[in-house]
């Protein structure tokens, strides 16, 4: 681990401040920072504590939504009673990730700003492109089992790891940063990027910015909702592919809406709204959402290894939309370790 400078902050406009010069690193968990420093893949010149910022609560909005904060727990999030009855498709994705311990530790904008676990990445003997520009990518060629299938470049194919950011991308929540220029708010759509020839960049964040808060719109889909994720082992794993839906079904039964995201494909989870749109007006059927299946999937490319995810994604995409249509969600939240 190279040597950098600690710093604490005590309000957002000295973390943005402190944040903004090179090399500067916010530091809150830590679950995935200081793994990486470790493993001397992120060097920073400056670490900043921002554990002490005002960011950790979870409040009601005006017109029925909850904001999410930034330094609020994943464990706090998942097991806040309003979450877990009003978002229970979040709850789950949360709960379905990391371990307990690890979920007690880690922040929501940590969550979201986690970077991927390609074992390439990690091996500072290897080629990356996302941690030395240039270098050349030592997935391509390589063992490319938890690699992406959708959305990926010559230049990297890397997925993103998380669970929560696969639910948050179905409810179409907001990120709230602060920056130099200022707060701004960030479509969820809008806030992981796709590695191009830019693989180093994992979202749309300018230098200095800060993740402040998660607001959710007032629609949860707490009734026809899933999130389904099928890994290497039951637990503590990341996904090879999950899929979240966000459904509404009418009382003459037909679907309509339906947000389906994918995780464990892409470099951000990956949302289709042709495909969506496919099953507005439909009744829930296996023939609709293996259409929609297969608009969801157009242009996967399979690369040695991963190639199973294309047909595993089909099939765990129609699961999870009869899943979601038939109101069987799969809750955890019965389950806290304290
Ligand atoms: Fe690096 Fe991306 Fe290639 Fe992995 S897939 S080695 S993160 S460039």
């Amino acid at each position: 681990m190279n040597r950098f400078d600690y710093a604490q902050a005590h309000d957002g406009a000295e973390a943005v401040r402190l944040g903004s010069a090179t090399g500067a690193r916010f530091l809150a968990g830590g679950t995935n920072l200081v793994d990486l420093m470790k493993e001397n893949v992120e060097r920073p010149v400056s670490v900043i504590d921002i554990q002490r910022l005002p960011f950790a609560a979870i409040a009601e909005l005006d017109g029925g939504g909850l904001r999410l904060g930034a330094l609020a727990t994943n464990a706090d999030t998942a097991y806040d009673p309003r979450v877990a009855e009003r978002y229970p498709l979040l709850a789950s994705a949360i709960l379905a990730g990391a371990s307990p311990q690890l979920r007690n530790r880690a922040t929501n904008g940590g969550n979201l700003n986690q970077r991927t676990r390609c074992y390439y990445f990690y091996d500072t003997a290897t080629a990356c492109n996302k941690r030395e520009p240039g270098s050349g990518c030592g997935a391509l060629g390589g063992v490319t089992r938890i690699h992406a299938i959708l959305g990926a470049s010559e230049q990297c194919i890397a997925t993103h790891p998380s669970d929560m950011c696969v639910a948050l991308a179905a409810l179409e929540a907001t990120v709230r940063v602060e920056g130099p220029d200022g707060e701004r708010t960030i479509p969820f759509a809008d806030y992981h990027r796709l590695p191009g020839d830019d693989p180093a960049r994992d979202n749309t964040l300018a230098p200095g910015e800060l993740v402040t808060g998660i607001d959710l719109p007032a629609e949860g889909f707490a009734t026809h909702f899933t999130y389904l994720k099928l890994r290497d082992r039951l637990s503590y794993a990341f996904a090879l592919v999950s899929v979240a839906v966000a459904m509404k079904v009418g009382a003459d039964g037909r679907i309509e809406t339906a947000r389906v995201a994918l995780g464990g494909v892409a470099h951000k989870p990956w949302r289709v709204p042709e495909a969506e749109a496919m099953l507005v007006g439909a009744m829930p059927s296996h023939e609709a959402f293996a259409g929609a299946a297969r608009r969801l999937l157009e242009g996967a490319v399979g690369r040695g290894d991963n190639e199973f995810k294309i047909e595993l994604a089909r099939r765990a995409i129609v699961r999870a939309l009869q899943q979601a249509a038939d109101g069987t969600p799969q809750s955890q939240i019965d389950k806290r370790v304290a």
